[in-house]
């Protein structure tokens, strides 16, 4: 793979030429969620300007290419995930509702009282709550992997809490909060020997690695569109075959049936199956182009140039007097967590934004990790593909000064 032309590749998002606050905006708010290319806005216009019906039911030509198009996006992310066969992709909303759609499907018809599922301190809340709504209904066991404290999950720990009540590890690839990642393959391992399944929540891995779920070897993967440049509103949940065909649909309605009749209904095969309603259409279709275009830069070079800016960032940062980084764990994505002595994590936020740059600020869905480590927000900086050293630069002064106000 040839190594990023960043400057090229910025002509293609719009949105990094504007200005906020009367400055260059220096968009560092990825984790949350990234910006989009202009290939993938053109899928809106395109769709809604030549091609916008309903898919699967029509005879005529727009429904054809419709459906063409949704069901092509599913072959693309086949192949961006190296998943065995299509159908064994499912649209969602999102990663949100992809864990939702297991927890209710998968985990209502396996999970019973006495059972055991594991997730991990550095969870999502979204990887968290649907376990505890279930948990509470059926009295299943939550339990929680610890971390150490350089936020990578306690691998010991994890193999001891492991046990033949241990019916589903749910754990995320990369920490949205801290950057960590987690060693999933090795983790799967673990948990089929103790006859457990995994689910992998890959919300902040897709972005910036070349997954493959076949060498996870995961039973369950989820990702969110609008952080790996596509749109908002769509989402994908990969499955081993023989898990989505045992499962019972969750929302039932039009498009997962196969027939109905008030004696009862008989229901359509995967992926249709777990595909209730009118979907996303354009929104699937713009995921698509999406995943092509990560592909054409080549998710290597992605990579490894946000590990640049993380060590530039990282090193700029570790100047700053009173500031703590939360996760310095060896192996992380391009997240900067910290907390500064002093001065608010909301404060900053305000502050910076108004020179331009924006970082998120908060908990980040993950307060059980946070009150962990003794905080109840951080700043946190992510980088994309887009994002420059000139960028970094601009920020660490930015936060310099802000820091300088604010004491
Ligand atoms: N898991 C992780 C690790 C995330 O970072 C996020 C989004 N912040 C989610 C799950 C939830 O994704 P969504 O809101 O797109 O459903």
């Amino acid at each position: 793979e040839a190594p990023l032309d960043v400057a090229r590749l910025r002509e293609e998002f719009p949105v990094l030429q504007r200005k906020v606050h009367g400055k260059a905006l220096v968009y560092l708010d990825n984790a949350a969620t990234s910006q989009t290319p202009q290939p993938v806005i053109d899928v809106f216009s395109d769709y809604y300007g030549r091609y916008n019906a309903n898919i699967h039911r029509g005879l005529h030509t727009l429904a054809d290419e419709a459906t063409a198009a949704f069901e092509g996006t599913r072959k693309t992310v086949r192949g961006f995930l190296n998943a065995p066969d299509a159908r064994q992709i499912i649209f969602t909303r999102g990663t949100t509702e992809a864990i939702n759609l297991v927890a209710n499907s998968w985990g209502r018809a396996n999970l019973a009282p006495g059972d055991e599922v594991l997730v991990s301190m550095l969870e999502h809340h979204s990887n968290i709550v649907p376990w505890q709504l279930l948990a509470r209904e059926i009295g299943f066991t939550l339990k929680v992997v610890p971390v150490d404290a350089d936020g990578a999950l306690d691998q010991v720990a994890y193999l001891e809490l492991l046990n033949e009540r241990t019916r589903l590890v749910a754990v995320n690839h990369v920490s949205n909060a801290f950057g960590t990642v987690n060693p999933v393959a090795d983790m799967a391992v673990a948990a089929h020997r103790a006859g457990a399944l995994i689910l992998v929540d890959g919300a902040q891995a897709v972005p910036h690695q070349a997954v493959d779920v076949q060498a996870i070897d995961a039973d369950f993967y989820a990702f969110s569109g609008h952080k790996v440049y596509g749109p908002t509103g769509v989402g994908v949940l990969y499955g081993k075959r023989e898990l989505l065909e045992a499962m019972p649909p969750w929302q039932g309605g039009g498009e997962m049936i196969r027939t109905v009749s008030f004696d009862g209904s008989t229901f359509a095969e995967i992926p249709h199956k777990f595909e209730a309603g009118t979907p996303a259409i354009a929104e699937v279709i713009a995921l698509g182009r999406a995943l092509e275009w990560v592909q054409s830069i080549g998710l290597g070079a992605i990579g490894q140039w946000e590990q640049e800016l993380l060590r530039q960032a990282t090193r700029d940062i570790s100047k700053i007097d009173g500031l703590r980084i939360l996760g310095t764990a060896p192996h992380k994505a391009g997240v900067l967590s910290f907390v500064v002595d002093g001065a608010h994590s909301q404060d900053i936020g305000l502050l910076i934004d108004q020179l331009g740059v924006a970082i998120r600020t908060g908990h980040h869905c993950a307060q059980p990790l946070l009150n962990h480590f003794g905080v109840d927000a951080t700043c946190r900086a992510s980088f994309a593909a887009y994002n420059t050293r000139e960028e970094v630069d601009i920020f660490i002064a930015a936060l310099n000064r802000v820091i300088g106000m604010l004491r």
